[in-house]
């Protein structure tokens, strides 16, 4: 049996899947900067997510939504500040994925399901023939740089998502989560 390696930080598995953290620690971790403007007359704040001072405010296990609602300011009529995630930590380069044996990317055909499950050094090796990628490529640019139409319908409308290895008998995040609310309720 081969060891278990856990997500790189600012990662995590939920239900096989690697997701990226929502939290301002997992945005910290991925080095992901968030950056937001609001053009309303009134407003027009830029902002750059200031990571130190809201990690120093308690603020590192709220998700960025949240801290995206609360920097919305309440003039009447409402605030149109819009967020935008940076590229830069957005995914993780395909090598990376590779240093795990056990990773895979399953690609799903939007047309018609259809699945595909390859290695991460299979995919660098397809980007590479293909000329859109190297091992540098980020696993969340695999779609657009998948131009292979779906050999059952044609289509050329790919999903992909990363499997990471859960430990064994590890629960999933969302397990964990559930059991730790009901001992919560139970302590009340
Ligand atoms: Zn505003
Ligand atoms: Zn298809």
């Amino acid at each position: 049996m081969s060891e278990y390696i856990p997500p790189p930080k600012g990662w995590r598995v939920f239900n096989g899947e690697l997701v990226p953290d929502p939290t301002l620690w997992g945005y910290m971790h991925r080095r992901q900067m968030v950056r937001g403007a609001c053009y309303t007359r009134d407003c027009r704040r830029n902002y750059n997510l200031d990571v130190e001072l809201l990690l120093r405010r308690g603020y590192a296990h709220v998700s960025m939504k949240e801290i995206q609602r609360q920097l919305l300011c309440h003039m009447p009529g409402g605030c149109r500040m819009t967020f935008r995630d940076e590229k830069e930590g957005s995914g993780l380069p395909l090598s990376v994925l590779a240093a795990n044996r056990e990773v895979r990317i399953l690609f799903r055909c939007g047309g018609c399901r259809w699945e595909k499950s390859v290695t991460p050094a299979q995919a660098i090796a397809q980007l590479v023939a293909a000329k859109t990628g190297t091992s540098s490529t980020l696993h969340t640019e695999l779609t657009s740089k998948t131009t292979k139409p779906c050999p059952k319908c044609a289509a050329a409308n790919w999903t992909c998502e990363v499997r990471w290895p859960t430990a064994p008998n590890d629960k999933t995040y969302g397990q964990r989560r559930l059991e730790d609310l009901a001992a919560e309720r139970g302590r009340r």
